[in-house]
């Protein structure tokens, strides 16, 4: 290796160490010769020998292999002759003893990957218009054809199957091209491994495991939010892998935008890619899930008889998110066939009685009024109030529109409660919401925050 590349080399430390660290112990280091797989580096003072090999001494390593050079070791020493000058925040000390670490670059032969849900597969996943697109993005990528977008971004809120289609993704691409190093992990393993590999001073193991995969699986991104230095080391993961067009997908509970305490730049990479919406389901949706899982379900409880209408009724009551409706149909299958009763209307009630309990709270028109007039910063009288002012009528046609959307109160009723106004102008500002939320993506933005913040 040559003076003028270990020069370069240094500056690609910068980006790794920071600033502060660079200047004081990674800048002073003179590169003395590489012989036999070891790099040997003067340093002034012992102390910062012993300092750097500690410290830095993998993120050099592996710097070094990076850019092509055969290195298993490196070596600090403090030379007699050396012209290496000392930081000047450190006191100089008699040049003694040599400082060496040992490491080898490990090629990440044992990925710290979380286990794949085996019932998470696209054959078990239902289509419905709520994740139709999340759905057809997540096919697309697990084909392993040519990286079209970069990352996949699923979000959506609790329950409705980001995590589902990450692994169903990873499934699919195991059996497709079992040759891909494909490794997925919630985003709290991406922080706890971080973190280890800090603490046992294995960072360059971390980063050439992490750099090394084809694909990459976050889940529950927003979990790092807030969180510093896991949130850096992410990005540089994330820009290493995308500048080797390796494919990422990343869930979040929320759209990167609206992630509090992300990082910026990490937002606006996030947002570089496919980023697509989970739904909150709908009552088709929700059927479809319900008749998937019986079938599932059949083999477990062969002889099971459901009653007409006991589907329907659970898919209209519980709306909230398919793991609670998955976990209602399994209960009602267990207490069926221990009381060895047919499941109708009647031994659903029963049973079930907390879950729909639960689920009863509905969304008032006052509600949604409230939380409107909130949102856009105005008094609840001017929402229900007279006033013709464009800044009070779009958030009254908002809130109309919400109120047909998620109460089942009839346009009278809604125009009642909004001043007595005529039914015919609740129908007008409902309509006028469902054009301007197809060509102005604020307000489409606003009713779905809006949504979001009524139904949670
Ligand atoms: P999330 O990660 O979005 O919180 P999960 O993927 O863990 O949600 O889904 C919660 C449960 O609901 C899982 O058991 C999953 O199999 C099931 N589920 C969600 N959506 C669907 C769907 N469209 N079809 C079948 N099962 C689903
Ligand atoms: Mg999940």
């Amino acid at each position: 290796m040559t003076q003028e590349k270990w020069g370069q080399l240094k500056l690609g430390l910068l980006k790794t160490v920071g600033q502060s660290n660079y200047t004081t112990w990674i800048e002073p280091l003179e590169f003395e010769q590489l012989q036999d797989g070891v790099a040997v580096f003067n340093v002034p003072t012992n102390f910062m020998g012993n300092y750097v090999s500690q410290n830095f001494a993998d993120v050099i390593l592996y710097e070094l292999n990076t850019a092509g050079e055969k290195v298993q070791r490196v070596t600090f020493r403090v030379s007699a002759n050396s012209t290496a000058k000392p930081s000047p925040r450190l006191v100089s000390e008699a040049p003694k003893a040599v400082a060496s670490v040992e490491s080898t670059v490990s090629t990440g032969e044992e990925l710290p990957a979380a286990p794949l849900d085996t019932r998470f597969t696209f054959d078990t996943f239902v289509v419905g218009k709520p994740n139709e697109l999340a759905h057809a993005a997540a096919r697309r990528v697990s084909e392993g054809g040519p990286v079209t977008f970069n990352p996949l971004v699923l979000y959506g809120g609790v329950g409705l199957g980001k995590t589902h289609l990450m692994h169903a993704i990873a499934w699919e691409l195991r059996k497709r091209q079992p040759e891909l190093n494909v490794l997925y992990l919630s985003a709290e393993q991406f922080m706890y491994r971080f973190v280890q590999a800090l603490r046992e001073r294995k960072m360059m193991d971390f980063k050439v495991l992490f750099r090394s995969v084809d694909v990459l699986m976050v889940d529950d991104v927003q979990f790092i939010a807030g969180k510093d230095s896991t949130q850096e080391e992410f990005f540089h993961t994330f820009n290493a892998l995308v500048d080797q067009n390796k494919q990422i997908i990343i869930s979040a509970d929320r759209a990167p935008g609206e992630i509090k305490d992300l990082e910026e730049r990490v937002k606006s990479r996030l947002q570089c890619g496919l980023v697509v919406d989970l739904h909150p389901t709908d009552y088709e949706l929700r059927l479809g899930i319900l008749q998937a899982k019986v079938q599932q379900h059949r083999d477990t409880y062969p002889g099971l008889e459901i009653a007409n209408g006991v589907l329907e009724f659970l898919a209209q009551r519980i709306s909230t998110n398919v793991r609670v409706l998955e976990g209602a149909l399994t209960r009602l299958f267990a207490f069926a066939s221990l009381v060895g009763r047919e499941i109708d209307m009647e031994l659903t009630q029963d049973c079930l009685a907390d879950v729909l309990r639960a689920s009863e709270r509905k969304i008032t028109v006052e509600e949604i009024q409230r939380k409107v007039s909130d949102y856009y910063n105005i008094r609840l009288s001017d929402i229900i109030g007279p006033k013709r002012l464009r800044s009070y009528a779009r958030p009254r046609q908002v809130a109309m529109y919400l109120a047909k959307q998620l109460t089942s109160r009839s346009l009278p009723e809604i125009g009642r409660r909004f001043g007595g106004r005529d039914h015919t102008t609740v129908m007008h500002g409902v309509k006028r919401i469902e054009e301007l939320k197809v060509i102005d993506g604020q307000i489409a933005e606003d009713v779905e925050i809006l949504r979001r913040a009524l139904e949670a």
